[in-house]
């Protein structure tokens, strides 16, 4: 982008801001609409909050979002609050007025809907609320004002869970919130009702890197839950949601809350309605940037698969030869698929494959079959799973790699020459189309190969 003297500030105070992913939310959107503006992260302290909200407004910034630990102390700095995040008492988006700074809860509007979009009803419902920090504080305003029949608010410290009860209850003016101690959570089986409950995980506890805690470990109270919504994008699947699948019952993360309240900020500061393919078109990029897996596409004897299990070990992610997960999917070879069912069995084993690899991993890497591309659903999933990363190279470099190999179904018979060359001509624009960066590998050493990956992977397309 180009920084001039027309270019606007926006930006993030918080304390750590360093793995913040708002940058991706509100630069890829002041790209979209050409606005002159860029977001920065600023690493704001607790004694220098104060300091840091007046400079940004005397240095005309033009809006701000403010993370932990400042959504509380920031109120006190601000012109105005809205009504909303006055009842929740925490601010987190900051809106350049007149008169100063106002305060707004975009993280409850986020969270709001995401609960929408998944098409979870809350209305007359029986809610639970695993958490009392600031971030519950959201969820409970939220539930309220959905209309939710009671909401139980469960936190290891039943202070904080009380106060956010009688504050809600006050603002809503009726006794919809009930606080309870997180260690009774069993007493909710007396007053379950039929649906179960929609439940809410926010609390830090299973955050990135301690991916297998989860509040409540006990599988019984899963039974109880009709939906489970946890807070944490990191990691994209957490432990809460798995306990909430593994009773059967739906589950997802908190990536399209924060989606959400990015937008709605990037509304409120620019006057804009974002469009739902434009947030969908960044909901993509966030996920790829939270799941940070790798598929690797190409033809067959291009390397995708040594490449990646040496990739796979130097970033600690797992590895996933799809031709292998298809395998153990079948309980027979490539070979025997093809023979016995054909190649178009084949290739819908592919789609399911690709499609649990898209819904469940994360850092992993993926070495794709050499046809899988081809089917544009497919191509679609992979973007969806991880950056596509195609691994080049020229029809005799096949040739001499696959000399010796009998195992490729697609090069059984006839000359193995003119047979590659044909399939590589049919599938190389395909490959082009579905990488986000092409890597040529013709002569290059399986080390220069990840070392070009990674610097890809950090510095962005290659192409
Ligand atoms: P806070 O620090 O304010 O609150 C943490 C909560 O976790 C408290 O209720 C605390 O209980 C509880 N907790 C912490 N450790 C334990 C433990 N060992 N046992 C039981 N309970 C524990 O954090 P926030 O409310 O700001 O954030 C909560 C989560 O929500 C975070 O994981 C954050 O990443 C996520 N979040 C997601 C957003 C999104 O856009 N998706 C937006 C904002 C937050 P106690 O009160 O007893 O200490």
């Amino acid at each position: 982008m180009m920084i001039d003297g027309h270019t606007r500030v926006l930006g993030l105070l918080g304390d750590p801001v360093e793995h913040t992913l708002s940058p991706v939310i509100h630069n890829e959107l002041c790209r979209k609409y050409g606005m002159n503006g860029v977001y920065v992260p600023f690493h704001t302290r607790k004694g220098d909050l104060k300091e840091a909200v007046f400079g940004a407004y005397a240095m005309n910034i033009l809006g701000l979002n403010v993370t932990v630990p400042h959504k509380n102390e920031v109120i006190q700095y601000l012109a105005d609050i809205d009504e909303g995040a006055a009842a929740i008492g925490a601010v987190n988006t900051l809106v350049r007025t007149d008169g100063g700074f106002v305060g707004y809860n975009t993280d409850m509007m986020g969270l709001s809907r995401e609960v929408d979009y998944y098409g979870i009803e809350l209305k007359d419902k029986c809610a639970v609320i695993l958490g009392a920090g600031g971030a519950a504080r959201a969820v409970a305003f939220m539930c309220m004002n959905k209309g939710a029949k009671t909401v139980y608010i469960l936190n290891r410290t039943l202070e904080k869970a009380q106060k956010i009860a009688d504050d809600m209850n006050s603002h809503f003016g009726r006794e919809g919130m009930k606080a309870m101690r997180l260690c009774d959570y069993m007493s909710l089986c007396e007053v379950k009702p039929e649906e179960g409950y929609v439940v809410f995980q926010s609390t830090s506890i299973g955050l990135s890197p301690n991916v297998d805690d989860v509040v409540i470990e006990d599988e019984s109270f899963y039974d109880l839950v009709s939906v489970g919504v946890d807070l944490i994008y990191m990691p994209y699947e957490t432990r809460f949601m798995r306990l909430c699948r593994k009773a059967g019952k739906a589950a997802y993360n908190g990536l399209r809350m924060l989606l959400y309240q990015g937008i709605v900020a990037y509304e409120l500061w620019n006057d804009v309605r974002v469009d739902d393919k434009l947030a969908e078109s960044i909901y993509g990029s966030l996920e790829r940037a939270v799941r940070k897996n790798v598929v690797l596409i190409g033809f067959m004897g291009s390397g995708k698969s040594t490449v990646g299990r040496a990739l796979a070990k130097k970033l600690d992610f797992d590895f996933v030869d799809m031709d292998e997960y298809i395998e153990n999917m079948e309980g027979c070879s490539v070979s025997e698929i093809f023979s016995k069912n054909g190649e178009e069995y084949f290739r819908e084993l592919e789609t399911v494959a690709i499609e649990e690899l898209s819904r469940m991993s994360s850092h992993t890497v993926i070495a794709t079959g050499g046809g899988a591309p081809m089917r544009t659903e497919n191509a679609q999933l992979m973007k969806k799973t991880g950056r596509v990363i195609y691994l080049r190279t020229t029809p005799a470099e096949v040739v001499r790699r696959l000399s010796g190999d009998t195992g490729r179904p697609l090069l059984a018979g006839g000359d193995v020459q003119s047979r590659v060359s044909e399939l590589m001509e049919q599938r190389s624009l395909r490959y082009e189309s579905a990488a986000d960066d092409i890597i040529d590998v013709t002569g290059v050493s399986v080390g220069d190969i990840m070392a070009k990956i990674q610097e890809v992977l950090e510095n962005g397309r290659e192409q």
